[in-house]
């Protein structure tokens, strides 16, 4: 954790206080609770922090009594390191990995946290993951991940950084696209202003499931800097869509949000397409998004997407054709007179330089294994500043060698060699 950044050092006469920006502590009655951006925890037993002092706690800090400052946050940041590698998800208690600085974890190799660059001026950053909801077609399936992860915003500003200084085109877009929601990211505000401050960043635009923006959550988010809410939408119908997503979900307050962010920011509409489900309420979908553009000022679209079978997401039904996805696009297009089908240049997409390869598909190499994969049966390793998801590792810690199995947009895959 960046402690220049998370920590307020307070002295008092004798007391030394322990507070983070990032971390609120709760009292138990054998434990202290870290509770880090609002959503993760984590607990430290008492009779270790009284090792460093008489301690209490008070609006969210821990109060060592009769002790220097200097000398309780040596001992209290050894007693912290070890227990926030316990980190839980309190939506479900999934195990949890926090990522920063000096966690030894690199921002690029892994599809689901950190950062992904296809070569283009379009990158994608990807704070946390984990969901609010379990859509019945979701490519992710939270039921078969075995950890989330959770990026410290610094930390990932600071690697994009160093990306977006490699690349030649002065008009960037950063892509805010989660395994997940990033409305559960506490500190997504934050995440969206350091991003628009870097000089090239043009634009910044975010997938979202909406359920958690209110009005004034979205003018914040504006005001932070977001240029373009991208909100994935089934249905208008209140019964179907709650079905679909598999939890509790309102429609009609998720389409009153939609209109009121149509009328402050670019806006995309995203349902997923799938047939026999919610095939018959595109047609009100695309009605609805023709009268929001012609409300607006701001560039409102709608993008349908094929529902795609993926390994480990959900499989509600059989995948249709790519013929037939785009027939029933072509069809729409000419019947509402709007434009389903899009190409690069609709989102200014531009081929660009992107990070080099260290190693490439075969390739056998050593790294060091980090923590657990978002599968099962899978580790992360790290080598050459790049994550490896090393598949049916035997081994759990240490050092280990790798075939890379994939390589594509310095997303490694690997196996134990
Ligand atoms: S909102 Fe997206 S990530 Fe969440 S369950 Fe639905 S499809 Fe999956």
């Amino acid at each position: 954790m960046n402690k220049e950044h998370n920590k307020k050092i307070e002295i008092s006469n004798k007391n030394a206080e322990i507070s983070y920006q990032s971390i609120k502590f709760k009292n138990h009655e054998n434990y202290v609770r870290g509770i880090l951006y609002k959503l993760f925890y984590f607990d430290i037993p008492k009779d270790e922090l009284e090792k460093i002092g008489k301690l209490k706690i008070a609006n969210n800090k821990i109060i060592f009594e009769n002790i220097q400052q200097q000398k309780a946050d040596r001992k209290f940041d050894v007693i912290l390191s070890k227990h926030i590698t316990n980190l839980k998800n309190s939506l479900g208690n999934k195990n949890s990995m926090f990522i920063h600085e000096n966690s030894g974890i690199p921002l690029i190799g892994n599809g689901s946290f950190g950062i992904v660059d296809r070569g283009s001026n379009i990158i994608e950053i990807k704070p946390i993951t984990g969901c609010n909801l379990d859509c019945i077609y979701c490519s992710v399936d939270e039921t078969k991940r075995a950890i989330d992860f959770l990026v410290e915003p610094n930390y990932l500003v600071q690697e994009l950084e160093k990306i977006i200084n490699i690349k030649e085109s002065q008009d960037i877009e950063i892509h805010i696209g989660c395994q997940g929601e990033p409305l559960l990211y506490e500190p997504l505000e934050e995440l969206i202003q350091l991003c628009s401050k870097i000089k090239k960043v043009k634009r910044i635009s975010m997938d979202t499931n909406a359920c958690m923006i209110t009005k004034e959550k979205a003018d914040s988010l504006i005001k932070a800097g977001l240029t373009q809410f991208n909100i994935s939408i089934d249905t208008l119908n209140f019964d179907k869509a709650k079905q679909i997503a598999s939890a509790p979900y309102n429609i009609n307050k998720i389409k009153e949000i939609t209109e009121y962010i149509s009328k402050k920011s670019d806006l995309m509409v995203a349902p997923i397409l799938v047939p026999k489900i919610n095939d018959e309420d595109m047609i009100e979908l695309i009605k609805w998004i023709k009268q929001l553009k012609d409300n607006s000022n701001y560039n409102i679209r709608i993008g349908i997407q094929k529902y795609l079978k993926y390994k480990f997401g959900k499989k509600p039904i059989k995948e249709e054709t790519w013929d037939s996805f785009f027939e029933t696009l072509k069809k729409y297009e000419n019947e509402y007179k709007i434009k389903l089908i899009f190409d690069a240049s609709d989102f200014k997409v531009v081929k660009d330089i992107m990070p080099k390869k260290p190693f490439k598909k075969n390739d056998i190499i050593k790294a060091e294994i980090v923590c657990q994969g978002r599968m099962d049966n899978e580790v992360i390793a790290v080598s050459e500043n790049r994550c490896i998801s090393v598949i049916n590792s035997t081994k759990k810690t240490g050092l280990v060698k790798v075939k890379i199995l994939r390589d594509k947009h310095n997303i490694f895959f690997g196996t134990e060699a």
